[in-house]
Order: C-alpha cells, then structure tokens, then sequence
C-alpha cells in the first residue's frame, strides 16, 4: 500500500481533508517523544488504498519546532511514496514559502489547492495550469470542508512518478555554493542531496551535526551567513514568478478579508498592529486598573475612583467587591486571580482553623496549603492568555504574523514563530 503525507501550513485545512480522505479508518497517535498528534488512516477510494499521515502544520522545514524536526524528519527518513502540499489558496504567497522547500526534497509532490470555495466567493481566480507550470508538481484544486476535487487530487497522486529528483528556486542566486555543498552530499550517498544542501547554507543545526558537513560549509559559503539571502530568494520568486498565477476578477473590489489581510500583513503597519494586539490581550488578563478608568480619573488633579474601604461596606460585601475593584477596576484577568485567591483564602483559613495544634495549623494551612495556592492562582491568568493565543491562532493572526516576522528573525538564525 503506498503511503501520503499530508503536508501545510498550519489551518490549511490538512486536518479536515485527513477526516474527508480517511473517515472511520483514522486513529490518533503521538509521535515519539513529544506531544504532537499523529493521525494516521486509509483512503479507500479509486480501488486502491492509500495510507494517509497527517503531519503537523508548519510554516517551514526549519528545524526551530518540534513540528518542523517531526515533518522534515518523517518524509526524509520513512520516505512516504509522496506528499500532498495542503495549500490555502486565500493565502497563496504564505502557503508557497513551504512549498518551495518541499520542492528540494527527492519526493513525489502534488499541491492541493484548498479553500478554493473561499477564492470564487471572494471573485478572485488562480490559474492553476500556470502555477502547476512554474511548480513542476501536478496541481488540484479542492475544497477539502465540502469534498470538492477529493477524487481528482487522489487519482493524480496515485498516478504520480514514484520518484522526483529535488528541484530548487534558488538558481542563479548561490549555484556555486550549492554546487559544493551538493557535492558533499552526493559523495556520502545521502538522499535529497539538495535539499539538505540549501539546509546547509542556512546554518542549519541538524546539518551542522553531520560529520565533516561544518568543513563543507567553510568552504562552499567561505564563511558568508546566507540564511537570510535564502529566506529572501524564496520570497523574492513567490513574489515575481507565482503571483502571475493569482488573478484578481476585479482588481477595484476587495474583499472585506483582503482588506484585514493587507493590514495584518502591511509592510509598515503589521508590526504596529501586532503590538497593539498584545498589548491588548496582556491589558486584559494582567492590568490591575482596566481600560485606564483610574489612571483617567486622576489627569488633570482629579481625585482617582474611590477606595473600596471608603464605601463603608459590611467585611463580607467589601470583600466581594474588593474582588472587582479598588480605587481602578480590575481587568478580567485580575478579576479571575481575585476570586481563587480569596476562595483559597477562606480554605486556608478553614483548615488552619479547625486544626488546634498550633504549629500543625501553621505548617498545614501556611505551608502546604498557602505554597500550592500562591502557584495555582496564576492558573486563571495563564489559562485566559492561552485562551488569547489560541484564538489568535486559530483564526489564522498567528500565522500572519509569523509571516510577517520570518524576514526579520531569519537574521537572528531564528522562524518567525520564534516572537511567541
Ligand atoms: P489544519 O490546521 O490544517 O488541520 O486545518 P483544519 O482542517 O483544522 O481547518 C482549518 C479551518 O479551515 C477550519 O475552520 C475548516 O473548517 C476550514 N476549512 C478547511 N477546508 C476548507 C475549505 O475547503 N473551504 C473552507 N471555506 N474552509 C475550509
Ligand atoms: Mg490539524
């Protein structure tokens, strides 16, 4: 049975065309080692079976995350007979940077062009011929949410040549760096010389590892840092060879999409906007004077809000309220922290009470009890930021964003995730 590997972009869509492509036959393991799913299933169509991976969604094949290590990794060492290249055409540009490393790898590809429900609304068009030209690769457009093209992408990747020599963007850009670097490759019989060989020219640390690859790298970049120029190289061809593909129906209409992704992803303002957005989502579950009332309250010689001890409240009720306000309102975060630490409050002091032994009550209800609670109160607040981050990068910001920053951190030998 030949086995395919789904391979994208975080919120391409690989999971939901795995569950499209696999149904009942999926089950769910990890990968060794860490905690990163994987799913693996049988596609029954067409008469024979294919065996589906859904790997991890990665932005690049950069060794930076354990989802990156795990993708390279899998198709390098367990060769699957070919990748399907999960791309969410409503990005193209973002989705390619991927694509054009998998391209260096000896592997049958295909790339499934997925939302594409998302571009006709939208009256964009993609010349798919045109990109499946520049590419190399066959190219089907699928709409994985309602099963559109499913059979076609599989037919073509069961069709595919079971081997392809890895091709790169780069030429004409370090030929003669990589031509040495290839070299070292091909004499220790290593498969997708090239691939590992742009890796090499990265800096990249798995190569680095390899006995007699650090030797190559002096002497193929003569000690030049050409991450970044790679980086650039690939960035640079998406931009002039592959937007020709992206045809806009109506170049005055922009979708309201188009319109948030031209900002998130501007030039000047995507920077800007992202440090607005966490220093947003940092206000609202860390600040202990919400949306500034009490900072306003006081400009200009004003008094600031009240105290809570100045309502001349009952203990009870001036403690309730001392969990949403004093003298400034509390963010929600507080708010949360607030209300554990007075509930574990009111449990400490319980349980030191009901013990009569004085220094039992102190070590049990001061020490035990206090130095679990003094850790879990934060629990609330760290919960509340994760709920930010995976909204965030559930719709998609975080991807954007990493985008945006990739050109920027490459300097520093890091991926733009690398900001989180
Ligand atoms: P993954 O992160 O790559 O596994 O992506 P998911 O499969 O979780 O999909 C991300 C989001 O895109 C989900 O909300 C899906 O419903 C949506 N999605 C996936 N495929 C399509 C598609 O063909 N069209 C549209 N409109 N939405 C899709
Ligand atoms: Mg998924």
């Amino acid at each position: 049975m030949k086995t395919f590997a789904l391979v994208g972009n975080p919120n391409c869509g690989k999971t939901t065309l795995f569950n499209a492509l696999t149904g009942a036959t999926a089950h769910v393991g990890n990968w060794p080692g860490v905690t990163v799913d994987r799913r693996e299933g049988v596609y029954k169509g067409g008469g024979k079976n294919i065996a589906i991976v859904d790997l991890p969604g990665i932005y690049s094949l950069s060794p930076y995350t354990p989802e990156e290590v795990i993708s390279r990794n899998y198709i390098l060492d367990d060769r699957p007979d070919g990748i399907i290249n999960i791309v969410d055409a409503t990005n193209l540009e973002r989705n390619l940077y991927l694509t054009t490393q998998l391209l260096e790898m000896d592997v049958p590809v295909i790339v499934a062009l997925n939302m594409m429900d998302e571009v006709s609304k939208s009256g964009d068009k993609i010349d798919s011929a045109a990109l499946e030209r520049e590419l190399g690769v066959p190219v089907v457009e699928i709409c994985a949410l309602k099963g559109g093209g499913i059979k076609q992408l599989m037919d073509k990747a069961a069709a595919l040549p079971p081997e392809r020599k890895g091709v790169t963007v780069l030429t004409g850009m370090i030929d003669k760096q990589l031509q040495t670097a290839c070299a070292f490759y091909e004499s220790e019989a290593v498969p997708s010389p090239l691939f590992h060989a742009v890796k090499l020219l990265e800096n990249d640390e798995l190569e680095l590892s390899r006995k007699g690859a650090e030797e190559t790298l002096k002497n193929a970049a003569c000690g030049a840092d050409l991450e970044a120029e790679i980086a650039d190289g690939r960035y640079k061809y998406i931009s002039e060879k592959l937007s020709v593909a992206k045809v806009k129906a109506n170049r005055d209409i922009m979708t309201k999409s188009d319109k948030r992704d031209k900002l998130l992803t501007h030039r000047v303002w995507a920077i800007p906007v992202f440090i607005v957005i966490l220093f947003a989502i940092f206000h609202v579950t860390f600040s202990e004077d919400f949306l500034y009332m009490g900072a306003w309250s006081r400009i200009g010689g004003g008094e600031g809000l009240p105290a809570v001890d100045s309502f001349n409240l009952s203990e009870g009720l001036a403690t309730f309220v001392g969990i949403f306000y004093d003298g400034a309102v509390f963010s929600p975060g507080v708010i949360l922290f607030n209300a554990f630490d007075t509930v574990f409050g009111l449990i400490t002091d319980a349980v030191g009470g009901a013990i009569s032994v004085e220094w039992l009550s102190g070590l049990v209800a001061d020490g035990i009890l206090g130095g679990i609670f003094a850790v879990l109160g934060f629990l609330p607040q760290i919960l509340l930021l994760f709920l930010w981050f995976s909204i965030l990068e559930d719709t998609g910001y975080m991807a954007r964003i990493a985008f945006v920053l990739d050109r920027i951190f490459r300097r520093f030998g890091l991926s733009g995730r690398a900001f989180i």
